[in-house]
This record gives C-alpha cells, sequence and structure tokens, in this order.
C-alpha cells in the first residue's frame, strides 16, 4: 500500500494515479498522469512565452509575483487543508514552512532580484587594467524544468520556481506523485495572479514524468529530492550538456558540547529530529552528546518528546508519516538498530490509537555506526543520541558519512562552536540552532558529498539561474589589434622584458 496507487485505466487511456489520505487512509482524489507528449508541449509553451517575459523590466515581473502574494495571504487556509489533506503534517508545519517561508521567498526575490542580477562593472587587473573595461550581465537560461519532492510540497516547488521566473526564465514544474495538488498551488497562485500564458506551466506525474521533463528541450533542471533520482536526473543533464542543481538528501549530524545549555540544546534536538514529522531534509539524524552531559541530556530529551501531542485533529505537534514507503524506511530502520543492540527509550513503533500513518515520536540510544539508523536517510521522527568521549570524537563520527548537507553544534561558547562547526563536512551549519540555512534566503544552501551538486538560494542561487556573460572592451577602440602581427624575434624579447618587469619586480608584482 502507499499513499499513491496506480489505478487501473482501459487500454489505451492515459496512466493515473490514486491519492490516499495519510491521517485517514481514505482515497482524497486521483489525477493524470503526464506523457512525454505532454512535457514536450509544456516546454513548447514556455519556450515560446520566454523572450517576451525576459524582456519585462523586473518591477514588471515582480508585480506577478507580489500579486501572487497576495492571492496566498487571502487562500492560505485552503491551500492548507491541500497540504494537510495530501502530507498529514501538523497544522502549524504547513503555516511554517508552505505559507510563512513561501511568503518570504517570494517576496525576498521580487524585491531583490533587480539589484542582485544588475549588471556589475569587474574591477580589472594589472595592466589589463590599462587595455580593457569589463562587466557582466546576467541573461536568463531559457526554460527551466522543476522537479520537487513531497516533504516541502510547496516550498519546495516555490522556491526555485520564483528565482527562476525573477531571473526572466520561464518554468515547467513537475511537483512529486506523493503531494501533486500541493504543488499545483504554485501554479494556480501564478495563474490566477495573470502571469502571461507559458510563463509558468506545470506537469503533473510520477519518475516517468519526471525524466521526461529532463530529456526535454530545457535549459537547467532544478532537482530537489533523493539521491538516487538525483543521480539519474545528474546522467539525463550530462548527456544533454545542460546545467542541474541537485538539492538530495542529508544525515545531519547534531554535537552536544560539555558546556551547552542542556535544555537549550534538548530543545533544539527534539525540534531538529521531530519537525514536519522528521521528513526535513536538514532534519537532524544524528547526535552525538558527550558522555559527562549525556545522562542529563537524554533525561530532558525524553521528558520534551513525552509532552509530544500526537495526532490528526485540533492542536497535535507531530503529524502523520506522508506515505507509506517512508513508513517502511522508517520501520526497517528502527529493526535493524533494536537487532544491532540499540535501545529504545520512548516510541520506537506506529501509534496504534490512530487510523492513519502515524510513528510514534521516538527516543532512540546505544547506536553504533554499523546501523542503518545512522549510515542511511531516515527522515522521521527519531530523535538519535550516541554518546561520544568527547567534541573531536563527536566531529570524527559526525564526518563519518557519506552525506553532507547541515549540521549543529551546541555550546554557550558560540566562537568554539562555530570553529567546531566549520571543521563539519557539512554544505551548512548552524550554532545553537537547528539546521536553518534553507529559511535564510541569503545563504547560499546547498550539499557536500552525496547530498548534492551546486547551490541555491542567495546571490548565488539566482545567479544559477543566468549565464553570467562577461563583456569586454578594449579601451583604445581595438587599435592593439593592428599590432598583433607580424611576430618578430624583436616582439618575442619585449614581451619577455615585460614578464620580467610584472612578475620579476617588486613593483611590478604591486602594480600586478
Ligand atoms: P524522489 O527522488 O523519490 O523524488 C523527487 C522528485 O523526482 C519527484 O517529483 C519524482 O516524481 C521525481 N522523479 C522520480 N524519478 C525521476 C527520474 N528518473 N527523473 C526525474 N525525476 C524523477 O525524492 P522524494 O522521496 O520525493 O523526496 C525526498 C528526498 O528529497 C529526501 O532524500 C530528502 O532529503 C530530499 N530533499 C532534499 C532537499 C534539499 O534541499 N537538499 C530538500 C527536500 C528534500
Amino acid at each position: 500500500m502507499a499513499m499513491v496507487r496506480p489505478m487501473s485505466t482501459l487500454p489505451g487511456a492515459r496512466r493515473k494515479l490514486e491519492l490516499f489520505s495519510p491521517q485517514t487512509l481514505a482515497r482524497i482524489g486521483e489525477f493524470e498522469v503526464a506523457t512525454a507528449q505532454d512535457v514536450k508541449a509544456a516546454v513548447e509553451a514556455a519556450r515560446k512565452a520566454q523572450p517576451a517575459w525576459a524582456a519585462l523590466p523586473f518591477a514588471k515581473r515582480a508585480e506577478y509575483i507580489q500579486r501572487a502574494m497576495q492571492i496566498l495571504l487571502q487562500k492560505q487556509d485552503e491551500y492548507i487543508e491541500i497540504v494537510l489533506r495530501e502530507t498529514g503534517k501538523a497544522r502549524s508545519e504547513a503555516i511554517m514552512m508552505e505559507v510563512y517561508a513561501c511568503l518570504d521567498v517570494m517576496h525576498y526575490y521580487s524585491k531583490r532580484a533587480e539589484k542582485i542580477l544588475k549588471p556589475r562593472k569587474l574591477k580589472l587587473h594589472g595592466v589589463m587594467s590599462l587595455l580593457k573595461k569589463a562587466s557582466v550581465i546576467y541573461k536568463p537560461r531559457g526554460v527551466v524544468g522543476v522537479i520537487s519532492p513531497w516533504n516541502g510540497p510547496v516550498i519546495l516547488a516555490l522556491n526555485p520556481t520564483i528565482q527562476a521566473l525573477m531571473a526572466g526564465n520561464t518554468v515547467v514544474l513537475k511537483p512529486s506523485e506523493v503531494t501533486p495538488f500541493s504543488g499545483k498551488i504554485v501554479y494556480d497562485m501564478l495563474a490566477e495572479a495573470g502571469i502571461p500564458s507559458g510563463v509558468m506551466n506545470i506537469v503533473l506525474g510520477d519518475g516517468e514524468t519526471g525524466a521526461a521533463l529532463t530529456k526535454a528541450d530545457v535549459d537547467k533542471i532544478a532537482f530537489t529530492g533523493s539521491v538516487a533520482t538525483g543521480r539519474k536526473v545528474a546522467m539525463a543533464c550530462a548527456e544533454k550538456l545542460i546545467p542541474c542543481t541537485l538539492e538530495l538528501g542529508g544525515k545531519d549530524p547534531m554535537i552536544v558540547c560539555e558546556d551547552a545549555d542542556l535544555d537549550i540544546a534538548a530543545a533544539g534536538a527534539v525540534v531538529g529530529s521531530l519537525m514536519n514529522t522528521g521528513h526535513y531534509c536538514c532534519g537532524t539524524e544524528r547526535i552525538y552528546v558527550v558522555d559527562s552531559v549525556a545522562d542529563a541530556f537524554l533525561e530532558k530529551v525524553v521528558e520534551r518528546v513525552k509532552q509530544m501531542r500526537q495526532g490528526d485533529q485540533g492542536e497535535y505537534d507531530v503529524g502523520a508519516v506522508f506515505w507509506e514507503k517512508q513508513m517502511d524506511i522508517i520501520e526497517a530502520h528502527m529493526v535493524d538498530a533494536v537487532k544491532k543492540g540499540a535501545k529504545v527509550l520512548i516510541g520506537g513503533k506506529r501509534n496504534a490509537k490512530l487510523k492513519g500513518l502515524y510513528f510514534e515520536p521516538t527516543v532512540i540510544t546505544d547506536l553504533t555506526h554499523d546501523m542503518d539508523i545512522i549510515r542511511e536517510e531516515t527522515f522521521g521522527p527519531i530523535v538519535a543520541i550516541l554518546r561520544v568521549k568527547d567534541e573531536e570524537e563527536a566531529l570524527r563520527m559526525a564526518n563519518d558519512t557519506r552525506f553532507g548537507l547541515g549540521a549543529n553544534v551546541w555550546s554557550r561558547d558560540s566562537e568554539k562552536a562555530s570553529a567546531l562547526a566549520c571543521r563539519i563536512d557539512s554544505g551548512s551549519a548552524c550554532v545553537n540552532d537547528m539546521t536553518m540555512t534553507f529559511g535564510v534566503p541569503e545563504a547560499p544552501f546547498g550539499g557536500r558529498k552525496e547530498s548534492g551538486v551546486g547551490q541555491v538560494n542567495g546571490e548565488t542561487g539566482l545567479r544559477g539561474y543566468c549565464h553570467a556573460q562577461p563583456i569586454i572592451v578594449d579601451r583604445h577602440g581595438g587599435k592593439m589589434i593592428l599590432q598583433h602581427y607580424p611576430y618578430t624575434a624583436k616582439k618575442d624579447e619585449d614581451m619577455k622584458k615585460a614578464m620580467q618587469f610584472f612578475w620579476g619586480t617588486t613593483f611590478g608584482r604591486w602594480f600586478s
């Protein structure tokens, strides 16, 4: 069973998928899977619309995004219901991640894209500065394919889309088949805001549709999802020689130093591990706590987890597991850990009191690095705690992973913690906070090792939706080109003298 299942259709008819609520297990809808032909048509529409969209001033493009923001503000309750129906996440998480973060992103890029993407003068060095002037202009790449996952079904579809649009690209979005209608909110808001036809396009479907998009006539793919799919996307993009960003899975470590404020660190461990039912790419998946404070820390964590309310109605803190496939992974990791000697302090199984897909908020300890729960992405509501001798051991173990997305370090001495954080092989790191980087649009965000390729967000991310084209202008109207030929022994000698002057003398090196 899964939350998305194939439906039987008549021979020759389009493939359909059925959706089921993770909260109630009841059927909640169905949709047709877009074919490669549909994808081709969407990309063609995007291609056709792109030049006129790129020709609009930034302010005009921003108007559409800002209008969509107002629609999101007005319709947020309706949209939240769609997200809750498909994901079963806690309502507050839907508000935080799928509304608040979306508004922030839309406002941030619509307000700042012009400044970030305006042509930049390059300051040239040495003799080159006497000969040439240079600037860089940021040209949209063209059509961007956005492929998004189910865990942040609106924000992870919207964030790349808004950046690509503000940079002057048109977009074809393929949201996850687990949460298609949450992803479609992005399209609906922009369409209702009156964005010109063909600028924003959506194709609903599963992996086949996503694969078709990577093979279609697009100029860049912005992919967020698993490592396994990321590899396939990278290979498809390599075939076509187009760029892609790959935002992939993580196994974020948290280090609790001896001098950490244990109440704050325990709260951070619980939020980092349980938020969004643990389905958070930068969720805390492994906690290394220094032995001298481990007992006190564990006690505080268990106490907090005991207070967590899990539910499907009213106010609750921990929602459903979004789909059955993830439940299978969580359960398999738990079984493997317990079999190898781990100790469950609280939770550890499905919540039998609730009808839907619920895994109890869990604290597990006595873990080792040969367990799947430490080596693979678990993506569940699990606080996984390991004792370490000291901070150096914590660091070694934190880096003992094939992932490298986020990390966090907790200590009263934030300078020491920052120094430790710098030594973690991760895309980003936080001190005395759960991994927040994605929520800070100024910060470039991306994974190292198997957690991804390229960076999104901020100046780096926005410029990644453009080709940075340098324009070099000769200061002397090109006259020097007349001197290029013929090559002579005298010119070679002059060149040698110049090199000796520029890099063989103190003054020359200063000038160069
Ligand atoms: P997934 O890789 O299964 O699917 C992601 C998307 O890719 C879906 O839309 C899917 O239909 C599509 N897809 C599947 N096969 C494809 C193919 N061959 N070609 C193109 N597209 C294809 O991932 P998921 O299970 O939806 O998402 C969860 C994963 O995403 C987790 O590993 C999580 O850590 C990761 N994630 C990473 C970030 C980040 O920013 N690094 C953010 C959120 C989620």
